[in-house]
């Protein structure tokens, strides 16, 4: 397990006990660690590279499936795919492109509870790479310094850009905004769609998963409802 800059080690989460030795999650769609199971040597290969060898794997995928890969449609796809994976929707995995955080000096003594409501959420399911999309509800409460809003938007995206699991992304970024914001004064609050609970398996198109990450004075129930009245619909 490789430690990126700012994650915490260590917790896990249980998994379900179904034994397959080469599929020990299957598709119950529960995280093994709180970090992104990364390799050592992550990224020792150029963006460049990775994606050159990303578009050659993915012509083969499509080519396997049969698909014509000289019609016009079709050509373009696998270099797409492969700039897609590497610069966008995994860009998150990359320390490289954390966003930087500048705080502020809390000039005008803030001292109540911040909500930020309705970041949109895109993410990959790691066990299935389809769409998790959705919504985060962070808040905290100041702790001599503030931040700046998109800042807080800025998190929630570089973590979910990243094959990922709603637990642990939910953990990540609290983790994350309890560094940055040097307090334990912190909620998480995810909403979200699995396309691989929609589009296969049961095939349930309106469940939504829900995950929440409440900490220091979120513990206590007036703290956590002032919040949870906040992020309402
Ligand atoms: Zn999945």
């Amino acid at each position: 397990m490789v430690l990126l800059n700012g994650e915490s080690n260590g917790q896990t989460f249980g998994h379900n006990g179904v034994s397959a030795e080469d599929d020990p999650i299957g598709a119950s769609h529960v995280g093994t660690s709180l970090n992104t199971p990364l390799r050592p040597d992550a990224f020792s290969l150029p963006d460049e590279e990775k994606m050159k060898r990303i578009e050659g794997h993915f012509r083969s995928i499509m080519d396997i499936l049969g698909l014509d890969l000289r019609d016009d449609s079709l050509r373009g796809t696998p270099k797409r795919v492969a700039k897609m994976f590497v610069k966008e929707i995994f860009s998150g995995l990359n320390p490289k492109n954390k966003p930087p955080v500048s705080l502020f000096e809390n000039k005008f003594g803030y001292r109540q509870m911040l909500v930020e409501k309705h970041i949109r959420v895109q993410s990959f399911c790691e066990h299935h790479f389809l769409p998790i999309y959705g919504k985060a509800h962070v808040a905290y409460i100041p702790n001599g310094q503030v931040i700046g809003l998109s800042k807080l938007n800025r998190i929630v995206d570089f973590y979910a850009r990243r094959p990922q699991v709603q637990e642990r992304l939910t953990m990540q970024i609290a983790d994350e905004l309890s560094r940055v914001l040097q307090t334990e004064d912190v909620a998480v609050y995810i909403e979200a769609f699995h396309m691989c609970v929609q589009a296969r398996g049961v095939e349930h198109q309106e469940s939504i998963t829900v995950t929440s990450e409440f900490r220091g004075a979120f513990s206590s129930d007036s703290v956590k409802n002032e919040f949870l009245q906040a992020i309402k619909p």
